[in-house]
């Protein structure tokens, strides 16, 4: 069976995309709140590509997933509190990985069946935007792995928390 390049392209792109174009559907609900956004102006390229294409960032490539100081990971689409550096743990995966949420009530889900798999995708609650997914091979007890994309993350320093720890030094 001879495939040309054309095929194999059109066919590699819509794996590319396929994941998002049911998302954008879902999201279609809540354009009351986020049809006043141009996010091609307030995102630059690779966020737009990942938060509102549901595209993935390649491992051990982002800003966060070696990333170890004390504070808030927020959805950098709409700055929505979204996990704490409390929960953040080596997965091993090259993506930053959290055992729970900051409030599960910022992160809406979604069943993905791309891919021949399924999968829990995560969204921001607030702006719909594509954060990655939710795998059940975490730690005790909840077993739970939230796998996040760097670029769908701003962080937010725990100032408060460093100046606590730092005169005593980390005595854990
Ligand atoms: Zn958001």
């Amino acid at each position: 069976m001879k495939h040309t390049p054309l095929m194999l392209l059109s066919f590699c792109v819509a794996l590319l995309f396929a994941g998002c174009t049911s998302a954008q559907q879902d999201t279609k609900n809540d354009e009351t709140q986020t049809s006043s956004i141009d996010w091609s102006a307030e995102l630059s390229p690779e966020q737009y590509r990942i938060l509102r294409q549901c595209g993935t960032e390649p491992p051990f490539t982002g800003e966060f997933w070696d990333h170890h100081e004390r504070g808030v990971y927020q959805c950098a689409g709409c700055g929505s509190p979204l996990f704490s550096s409390q929960t953040k743990y080596e997965s091993g995966s090259g993506w930053p990985s959290f055992f729970g949420a900051l409030d599960s009530s910022n992160i809406r889900t979604r069943v993905d069946r791309e891919h021949g798999m399924i999968r829990t995708e995560l969204l921001c609650q607030s702006c719909g935007g594509h954060l990655g997914h939710l795998f059940n091979d975490g730690p005790a007890p909840d077993g739970l792995r939230y796998c996040i994309n760097s670029v769908s993350l701003q962080f937010e320093h725990d100032s408060i928390a460093s100046k606590e720890a730092s005169p005593k030094g980390e005595q854990h």
